[in-house]
């Protein structure tokens, strides 16, 4: 489901493994088709067309979460009449792309998060204001990615004046949390309860979006053993069969995990320049209960994002870039370049790899 650049690059790792792939969305020459997927285009909750696709593969995953209720409940109906199989199960993609359900799984497998609060009711709407902590942030409990949906309030009466604008309930409000590093881990569970996974990973946002990625993220061996062991019991208490990445705020020795996506994610782009399996092929591994290493050695690789305010195929850093063995470009296929939009990204896997992306603004 879905057929952006995670859908591309699971192809291109699917493809050649003799595999042949079909995507479902509503867009046509997209990321997916363009490295040889065939493409159904039709909207999510066309019944009749996802039924047509249904038919035609023997195994589905997604590249996205924000898929509409409508679609989970059709794959879910056909799983249950057919031979399809599901991975992830409908459900664990309920739960991420609702922050109210995730959060709460967080808590019910006792991975320590953010106080986190519902605005779904008149009641929580002139309740909540005075049982948080300030900073907060106001978040959509659905749809919201890249900081899209956000507002940061930094104090009760900015937060109460923004829920006063809400032209609908369904969001949440987070305390800020002062976070003096973010990390990820990348992680996939197989059918029979068995997991592979990567080091953790440091991130670094910019405008809310992710910029850069450095693995291994050189965090302590606690920190990186408690990381690892968050990722595990939430597959373990939700029965997450698949890959997924798991997104952490650190500061000291304390962890609090902030979200996780039900499929690939940019945080683990290292993988595909690491010199061993990357994140995709655990994603088709898992997909086809293929054999797979439990632990998987990646050589140092830090990643940068592409977006399309620095996509300048040309520009004199471009070319000096290419001219560089140890960076690796990987590009979407997406012909316009809008402001913010993920155009591709660059992984470097040579010397002093905290500094490959270091004056580049
Ligand atoms: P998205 O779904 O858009 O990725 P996130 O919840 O991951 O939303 O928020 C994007 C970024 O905003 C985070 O990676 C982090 O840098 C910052 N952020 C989000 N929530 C908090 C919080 N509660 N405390 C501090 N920073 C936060
Ligand atoms: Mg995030």
């Amino acid at each position: 489901m879905g057929s952006g650049q995670l859908a591309r690059m699971f192809a291109l790792e699917a493809i050649p493994n003799g595999y042949e792939v079909f995507v479902y969305s509503p867009d046509s020459h997209s990321p997916a088709g363009g490295v040889g997927a065939k493409e159904f285009v039709s909207e999510y909750d066309d019944k009749e067309a996802l039924l047509s696709f249904l038919k035609s593969i023997d195994a589905l995953t997604f590249e996205f979460e924000n898929i509409p209720e409508t679609a989970l409940s059709i794959i879910e109906e056909f799983e249950k009449e057919s031979n399809l199989i599901v991975r992830p199960s409908p459900n664990c993609i309920r739960i991420a792309q609702n922050r109210w359900k995730e959060k709460s799984s967080f808590r019910e497998a006792k991975i320590p998060t953010v106080n986190f609060y519902p605005i779904f009711t008149d009641q929580d709407k002139n309740e909540t204001p005075s049982k948080v902590s300030y900073p907060c942030i106001l978040k959509t409990n659905t749809m919201g990615y890249d900081g899209k949906g956000q507002v940061k309030c930094k104090s009760k009466e900015e937060l109460i004046s923004t829920l006063s604008t809400l032209q609908e309930f369904n969001h949440i409000v987070e305390e800020f949390f002062p976070f003096t590093s973010e990390a990820s881990v990348i992680i996939a569970r197989f059918q029979d309860g068995t997991i592979s996974h990567f080091r953790p990973s440091l991130n670094i946002h910019k405008n809310h979006i992710l910029d850069l990625t450095f693995h291994p993220g050189n965090f302590s061996p606690n920190i990186e053993k408690n990381l690892v062991d968050f990722a595990k019991k939430l597959a373990e208490e939700i029965d997450y069969v698949g890959v997924f990445g798991i997104e952490f705020f650190i500061k000291g020795d304390e962890i609090l995990c902030n979200e996780f996506a039900p499929r690939p994610h940019n945080s683990g782009h290292f993988t595909q320049d690491g010199g061993s399996l990357s994140q995709f092929s655990l994603q088709l591994r898992t997909l086809c209960n293929l054999p797979s290493p439990k632990e998987i050695p990646v050589r140092a690789v830090t990643m940068k994002n592409i977006l399309g305010e620095d996509y300048k195929p040309g520009s004199k850093l471009w070319n000096q870039t290419l001219e560089n063995p140890h960076y690796h470009l990987h590009l979407y296929g997406k012909t316009e370049a809008r402001k913010g939009r993920k155009m591709g990204h660059w992984n470097y896997s040579g010397p002093n790899p905290e500094s490959a992306f270091k004056d580049w603004e």
